[in-house]
């Protein structure tokens, strides 16, 4: 009993023993190969405890079909470009709310505690539906990159498991897919000037809702930067403060549209965090980061 107020977990937690086995060799880590095994192993933990939560949502609501291609055998940037064009997206439109727009194509999103914090991200397969794990320990917008990131491993590497050896390439794969499909080159030329300013790029990453970073990175990759100038422009970035956070930029974490609508309290009848806790056997924080019951962002 003790035990299980200082975890805030409930009693029946320290008796589940039907978890399904996962071998953390076998899901894509994001940091993940840098992490410790010990980190990797508290992150896919986090993620089996998610996998009853998962099926009570899935047993208890329709959610959309899922809807993806496999795309194993394009190269990541057309890739993204393929799913762009098959979600609907155009080839130089912001992508909306990347948590929502997974989703909303059958791939579910869910968030992990603080004990799994050395890792950014993950991704697996599960009972035959793709789960994507996140943890919010940086900016939002790094966490829609994350996202995007993983979305690539679905998309890319479905039939092909990390092996020591293919690990860093899936990773810079996973990499390009991600940039391409949140920052498209056809938007770069659409929308800014031949030489970007650091105002430029301000504006960009704003409206596109991705770091300024990684906008200079795809705009050097595109060519469009000079390697002095991108040299430049990033020396500007980290001197104020870019290098470790997004001043100026996006104030909260997107939102959940699925479990916004699982634990509204205008639903009939209606299901709180905390009793579905209960009725899982799950640590209410598990729950509570696991659903992004909080979307504010912690200033560092
Ligand atoms: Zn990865």
């Amino acid at each position: 009993m003790e035990l299980s107020s200082a975890l805030r977990a409930p009693e029946d937690f320290f008796w589940i023993d039907d978890l399904p086995e996962l071998n953390s060799d076998t899901v894509n880590f994001r940091a993940g190969r840098k992490a410790e095994a010990v980190h990797r192993r508290a992150a896919t933990n986090n993620g089996r405890l998610l996998f009853r939560l998962d099926g009570w949502i899935h047993d208890n609501f329709a959610l959309p079909p899922l809807d993806w291609l496999d795309l194993s055998h394009e190269t990541p940037r057309l890739a993204a470009r393929l799913l762009r064009e098959a979600w609907g997206l155009g080839s130089t439109n912001p992508a909306p709310n990347m948590v929502q727009l997974c989703e909303s194509r059958g791939i579910s999103v869910y968030g992990l505690t603080d004990i799994a914090l050395a890792v950014d991200a993950f991704s697996l397969w599960h009972e035959s539906r793709p789960i994507i794990f996140v943890s919010r320990r940086k900016t939002p917008e790094r966490s829609r990159f994350d996202i995007a990131h993983e979305l690539g491993h679905i998309i890319l590497h479905h039939d092909r498991l990390p092996s020591d050896e293919s690990s860093v390439a899936q990773e810079s794969e996973a990499d390009a897919f991600a940039s391409e499909f949140l920052i498209p080159q056809a938007a770069l030329t659409e929308y800014l000037p031949s030489l970007p300013r650091i105002s430029d790029i301000f504006n960009f990453r704003s409206s596109f809702r991705v770091s300024a970073m990684a906008t200079t990175v795809a705009l050097h990759r595109a060519g469009r930067l000079t390697d002095s100038a991108y040299k430049r422009r990033c020396l500007d970035l980290r001197r104020q403060g870019f290098k470790t956070g997004e001043p100026n930029g996006m104030t909260a974490y997107e939102r959940s549209r699925i479990m916004d609508h699982v634990f509204s309290t205008c639903r009939e009848p209606s299901m709180t965090r905390t009793a579905a806790a209960a009725e899982l056997s799950l640590p209410t924080d598990v729950i509570d980061h696991g659903t992004f019951k909080t979307q504010l962002r912690a200033v560092a």
